[in-house]
């Protein structure tokens, strides 16, 4: 190649995640003008090419070759080749092997855009009913079980709604350790999403555990669950600090520097009482 030739990029191309024709014109168009296509799974990929008479070259990128074949498919950039990936569905990057790629093109200075489209948290979010205003995406839940315990039990008192992609082979015991940290909210749960059967379940988390214990979970869910209410867990503050000894919690205040006054304050708060009532207390308890 000579110094003066141009470097290729990588384009990010969202593809439907059910309905084909939910593929943007922008994606159609940038994977029939690409010099080659990188895929997570090849023979799923040739369908959708196929349907839109795309003959462009296509190539495997997946989980397991994910870092060689992105400094292969880094180097043809260099060498000026255009380069789109797609995964097997929805937005690549997101739960996907396409994180890899794009970080490396950063750091080899190779440009990198993002043709946004079909993404199944957000089809899913949009549709659950459940407050879209603040919301945490967990992705699948990790495999290993240490790591596993410590998101579920980071996510027992979050108070956003909670996003989670899950396999229907898994979902069953997933609701279980889900109702086992979380204990029972309001979910959906969004199967089949874009497509003829398309399905939103909004029940208890518990009523979903008692319904796939009797029902098989069939296709590829996204479980979108309440956040912990603020409320409750104010409460729940509240009730712990109401057992401590009030003398402790006003030297602990005392002991980061609050005057007496401003210790009062914070511990009238903590105990949901007015500073009057935590005054009356500690005349009590001399
Ligand atoms: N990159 C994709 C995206 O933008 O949503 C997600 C890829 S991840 C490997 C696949 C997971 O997405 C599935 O296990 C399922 O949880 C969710 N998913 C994808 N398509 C879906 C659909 N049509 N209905 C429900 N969930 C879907």
């Amino acid at each position: 190649m000579s110094q003066s030739q141009k470097q290729g990029m990588l384009y990010l191309c969202a593809t439907p995640i059910g309905n084909l024709s939910d593929i943007t014109g922008r994606v159609l168009e940038t994977l029939k003008s690409v010099d080659l296509i990188a895929a997570e799974d090849t023979r799923n990929s040739i369908k959708l090419l196929n349907h839109f008479d795309i003959k462009v070259p296509l190539v495997s990128y997946h989980e397991y070759n994910r870092y060689d074949r992105a400094n292969e498919l880094i180097e043809k950039m260099r060498q000026g080749a255009d380069i789109a990936l797609i995964t097997d569905a929805g937005t690549p990057v997101i739960s996907d092997p396409g994180e890899v790629i794009t970080d490396m093109c950063r750091q080899a200075g190779i440009k990198v855009t993002s043709l946004p489209g079909p993404c199944a948290l957000v089809t899913a979010l949009s549709l659950s009913g459940l407050s879209a205003r603040r919301f945490v995406f967990e992705g699948f839940l990790p495999a290993d079980k240490k790591e596993r315990r410590q998101v579920l039990g980071s996510l027992t008192d979050e108070t956003r709604t909670i996003i989670l992609y899950e396999a229907p082979h898994h979902l069953l015991s997933t609701l279980k350790e889900l109702k086992e940290a979380l204990s029972d909210r309001e979910m959906a749960l969004c199967r089949e999403l874009t497509k003829k059967f398309e399905e939103v379940k909004r029940m208890k988390l518990s009523e979903a555990v008692i319904y796939y214990e009797e029902n098989e979970p069939r296709g590829e869910y996204v479980l979108v669950i309440e956040g912990r209410s603020k409320e409750e867990l104010r409460n729940e503050k509240i009730g712990h600090n109401r057992e401590r000894d009030i003398n402790e919690q006003m030297a602990e205040y005392e002991k980061q520097g609050l005057d007496r006054k401003e210790a009062m304050r914070k511990v009238a708060s903590d105990r949901g009482v007015s500073r009057r009532e935590v005054y009356k207390q500690l005349l009590e308890n001399k």
